[in-house]
């Protein structure tokens, strides 16, 4: 008898700008760090004080990155805030490699497009406690203009009515007290994702 293991189910996270998604991702890789890794994807964004390439995104611009999108290179890409961000293929598949279960930090014109993949990922939308909350949080992480946080706000009562619409999200976390949150997240991904993940993991094909 040997064991086989199958292809993990990737983790989507989705939500608005500045509902806490970074933070959640790296409470989870530094309490998992064997079990998930991050699709690093593409933007043409300006790197933030404290980002890496190749870390927290590859940093590229409109003309390389619409080229990849047009030769095929990507799972998905989508345009937000005025920038273009995308999932190359290469992406998922160097965290895959590596036996581990794929992260994705994407808005909802990806999610929408992952849906018609063969991925067939878990998706968690994350919700800010209030619009106004939203405002407050992304104006102290102090990384946007005037204009991209008008652009953002706009684009977060959209996101917030298409990731509470039943049956779009596998899990939605209204990210208010921080620790309570992440208990809330934490306890659906061990209940549910790495659940899962074990028992594939523990079929036995003769
Ligand atoms: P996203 O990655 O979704 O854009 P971030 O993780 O960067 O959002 O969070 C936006 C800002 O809000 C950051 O400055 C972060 O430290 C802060 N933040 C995140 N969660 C909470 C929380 N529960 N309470 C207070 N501040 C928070
Ligand atoms: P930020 O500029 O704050 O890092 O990201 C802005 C938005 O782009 C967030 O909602 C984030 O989830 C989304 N995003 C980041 N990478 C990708 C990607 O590869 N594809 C898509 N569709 N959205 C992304």
């Amino acid at each position: 008898m040997a064991s086989t293991k199958t292809k993990s189910r990737p983790l989507v996270l989705c939500g608005p700008s500045g509902s806490g998604k970074s933070t959640f991702l790296s409470k989870l890789m530094t309490d998992f760090p064997n079990r998930f890794g991050f699709s690093v994807s593409h933007t043409t964004r300006k790197p933030r004080p404290g980002e890496k390439e190749g870390d927290h995104y590859h940093f590229t611009d409109r003309e390389s990155i619409k080229k990849a999108i047009d030769a095929g290179d990507f799972i998905e890409s989508a345009e937000f805030s005025g920038n273009i961000y995308g999932t190359s293929k290469k992406a998922v598949e160097t965290v895959c490699e590596k036996g581990k279960i794929c992260i994705l930090d994407i808005d909802i014109q990806g999610v929408k497009q992952v849906r018609n993949t063969h991925l067939q990922p878990w998706y968690i939308f994350l919700m800010p406690p209030s619009l106004e909350v939203l405002e407050n949080r992304l104006k102290s992480r102090n990384t946007e203009t005037e204009k991209s946080l008008k652009l953002r706000l706009e684009t977060a009562a959209k996101e917030i009515e298409y990731g509470t619409t039943p049956g779009n999200f596998d899990f939605i976390v209204i990210n208010d007290n921080l620790e309570h949150a992440y208990s809330q997240l934490k306890g659906f991904i061990e209940g549910n994702v790495l659940k899962e993940e074990n028992n594939i993991n523990d079929v036995q094909i003769a």
